[in-house]
């Protein structure tokens, strides 16, 4: 995922990476890391802006499932050799006078650790493991008696009892 600077020009141009994902050091990473990636230099600063590509292999934490999440996450970095320039920017990258090339991978790297999903469901509508038993409900139905009443509900049936009693 390297560019050499000499390549970089004021016209944007487009690279194409594949890496190994055992190169990432990331062990949920299911596939290997793709980087679509645009870059141009602008008055002595380098523009990478791209899309990382590759999947995950996670487990959910409510059903404790192995499933795969799609991963696309957008990256952009600025490189500058300017040691006077402002490092406002949120990732404005230091490059040394003898740099001949840039190396997107360890900005890969961080971007996909930052996309690890915090909360991993294998759905939003995962019905997770039975409480007493441990089946699971996303699979197979158990016998397990489910006392999930919510009061909301409650408040409801109490609500068409009395309109119920009040039709008779
Ligand atoms: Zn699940
Ligand atoms: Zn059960």
């Amino acid at each position: 995922m390297k560019i050499l600077i000499s390549h970089i020009s004021d016209d944007i141009r487009f690279f194409d990476f594949t890496s190994e994902k055992d190169d990432f050091d990331i062990p949920e990473l299911a596939d290997d890391v793709r980087l679509h990636v645009s870059a141009f230099r602008s008055s002595g600063t380098i523009h990478c802006k791209g899309i990382v590509y590759t999947a995950f292999h996670l487990q959910c934490d409510r059903c404790l499932d192995s499933y795969r999440m799609d991963i696309e996450e957008s990256l952009e970095v600025l490189f500058t050799a300017d040691p006077e320039a402002e490092m406002t920017e949120e990732q404005l990258v230091l490059l040394g006078s003898h740099d001949v090339e840039i190396d997107l991978k360890p900005f890969v790297r961080e971007t996909l650790l930052l996309g690890l999903p915090f909360k991993k469901l294998c759905s939003t509508a995962c019905k997770g493991l039975c409480v007493r038993c441990g089946a699971n409900l996303n699979h197979e139905s158990c016998s397990c008696k489910h006392d999930e009443r919510d009061p909301r509900w409650e408040k409801l049936n109490e609500l068409k009892k009395t309109l119920e009693s009040a039709e008779e």
